[in-house]
């Protein structure tokens, strides 16, 4: 027997002109996941409603994916049935057992029918199952306006049950909207503001900047771990890693220290925009939130952001720290970020850096430094690791 779920797709279903485009995102990115773990599957549509079917021993697979894929607002475990009223009724029965042993103390019965040659209509097969369920299972009384759980009925060429589902990541359909850099350091903020582009569609490649061997080689497991966390939505991640190391030191040695902070933000950017545009990728993304630390003020923005002219998409810039760590939590890249192993700015950073760059100064200082070469050879040097879907949660 496989295994069947009906998928519900959300914000898709809105954007009317291009919508078929982004269904057909949503369902090869969902085929493609199962398709490279050797799991048989198959995603069709009928009359508005998305099913996936995969054999029995893909469901745990199936369950971990159908959470994580964006675009897909919730599933539900459904079950096809024939179209007669006592099949339709044992299984109900067997539904409504499960979500009573589960704890579900009311229900109702939600029926449509599109197939008018069934005899039942939805008011009458609502009736009917309702009844039988009330006889079968006990301690289960029916509630209308507010049910602990609702078994669903349609009647179109066979019968399908299924009850309340699990909620999905919601958004657009990884791809749909373009493709990123992420600026992935090992803190809270830039795993989280991957997951919000990636819910916005934004397929991602990840970058991080490494000062070994003045940050530990556990710096750098740490941050490929929080890849793989991006990687469970994204559908896998290509994580680039660029050595700093000379780069930093040179601006020790040469930038007055209150500005070492400003330059290597704006390093990065050219370095980033630089990969960007090898790997065809349109936009960067960063997790800076407005004020969170002394160098994210917008006149520090302005100038990082004048180093590139692709959009620096920052989709934290106005969220509260504690909304970030909430979220953290929720995609299971929180206990990784605090663990607690050094970042390469911490390392190098001033304890009082600037925090209103002057724009014109510090362009011309920032030029004035002459660090092109440093910059180039860390570019040329990236090494990049790509990162397969995880089809299971973290041990
Ligand atoms: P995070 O928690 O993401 O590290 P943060 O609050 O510590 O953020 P900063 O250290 O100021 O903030 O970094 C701001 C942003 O710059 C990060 O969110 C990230 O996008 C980028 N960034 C910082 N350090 C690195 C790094 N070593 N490699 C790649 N990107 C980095
Ligand atoms: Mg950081």
């Amino acid at each position: 027997m496989d295994a069947l779920y009906l998928v519900k797709i959300g914000e898709i279903t809105l954007k009317d002109g291009n919508r078929q485009e982004f269904v057909d995102t949503l369902k090869r990115d969902v085929k493609r996941r199962l398709s490279s773990a050797g799991i048989k599957n198959s995603f069709g549509s009928r009359d508005a409603r998305y099913y996936l079917t995969v054999p029995e021993s893909g469901r745990a697979a199936a369950e971990h994916i159908l959470s994580r894929v964006p675009g897909i607002n919730g599933w539900a475990r459904a079950e096809k049935v024939a179209k007669d009223i006592d099949a339709i009724a044992a299984t109900a029965v067997e539904l409504m057992r499960e979500r009573a042993a589960a704890g579900a103390r009311s229900f109702k019965v939600e029926a449509r029918r599109t197939d008018k040659g069934f005899p039942l209509d939805s008011y009458g097969i609502a009736r009917e199952l309702g009844d039988r369920i009330l006889a079968a299972v006990p301690g289960l009384p029916v509630n209308v306006r507010d049910p602990a759980t609702t078994l669903y009925v349609e009647i179109r060429e066979a019968a399908y049950l299924y009850t309340d589902g699990e909620p999905g990541v919601r958004g657009l359909p990884v791809g749909s909207t373009g493709a990123g850099l992420l600026l992935l350091s090992g803190g809270i903020d830039s795993p989280v503001a991957g997951y919000r582009m990636l819910g916005r569609g934004l397929a991602l490649e990840s970058l991080h900047f490494s000062a070994y061997p003045y940050t530990s080689r556990e710096a750098w497991e740490k941050v490929r771990s929080l890849a793989e966390v991006l990687a469970g939505y994204a559908g896998g991640m290509v994580l680039h890693t660029m050595s700093f190391t000379e780069f930093q030191l040179r601006l020790k040695k040469d930038a007055p220290a209150d500005r070492t902070t400003l330059y290597l933000r704006a390093a990065m950017m050219i370095a980033a925009a630089a990969l960007a545009r090898k790997r065809c990728l349109n936009s960067i993304v960063t997790g800076e939130s407005l004020g969170q630390v002394a160098s994210q003020t917008a006149e520090n923005m302005r100038f990082t952001g004048s180093y590139t002219d692709l959009p620096i998409l920052r989709p934290l810039v106005g969220t509260d720290k504690e909304d970030t760590i909430r979220t953290a939590r929720a995609i299971g890249s929180y206990e990784i970020s605090i663990q607690p192993y050094e970042d390469c700015c911490v390392l190098f950073s001033p304890r009082h850096p600037v925090l209103r760059a002057c724009f014109e100064r510090e362009r011309a200082d920032f030029e004035a430094l002459g660090l092109g070469d440093e910059l180039r050879a860390a570019v040329a040097a990236t090494e990049t690791v790509e990162l397969p879907c995880p089809l299971t949660p973290p041990a």
